[in-house]
């Protein structure tokens, strides 16, 4: 099910030249009523219920109705992000609420490594070559395509 806006909430990003949501659609799904400051998914039928829209919003303005495997009965899920956790609200339609809080960091903020403590770090893009390879793969040498 499509992620939409719940207008009462939504502040347009109190007036920012791109929300939030329209920075991180990766389909362009989300638009701004500028004259009502309001944001809707345009497109609801092309949404692939990614959820980014609905963890980046800062109000919370966001919902998805989940698919029955995930949340039954047609419940709405809204994430609260902090530096280190997520806490997901899973509200039924019968009115009960249900909390889940998960880590989403093993590390400190801006004290990740990005190549993961490797030594080398290729940042060739044409190369066949992943990042930290051979290295991390524990090998002197991988065979490419020449
Ligand atoms: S990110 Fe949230 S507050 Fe900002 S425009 Fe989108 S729905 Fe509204
Ligand atoms: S859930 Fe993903 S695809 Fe759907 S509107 Fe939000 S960001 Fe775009």
């Amino acid at each position: 099910m499509p992620s939409y806006v719940i207008t009462e909430k939504c502040d347009g990003c109190k007036a920012l030249d791109k929300t939030a949501c329209q920075f991180i659609c990766p389909n362009d799904l989300m638009v701004l009523d500028k004259a009502k400051m309001k944001a809707t998914n345009q497109e609801p039928e092309m949404c692939w219920e990614c959820y980014s829209c609905v963890k980046i919003c800062p109000v919370q303005a966001i919902e998805v109705r989940g698919y029955a495997d995930f949340v039954p009965m047609g419940a709405a899920v809204t994430p609260m992000r902090s530096t280190d956790s997520i806490m997901w609200t899973v509200k039924f339609r019968n009115g009960m609420l249900k909390r889940f809080k998960f880590p989403i960091r093993t590390t400190e903020e801006g004290k990740a490594v990005p190549s993961g403590g490797y030594a080398t770090a290729n940042n060739d893009l044409n190369d066949q070559l992943l990042a930290q390879e051979p290295e991390a793969l524990r090998l002197n040498e991988l065979y490419t395509i020449k």
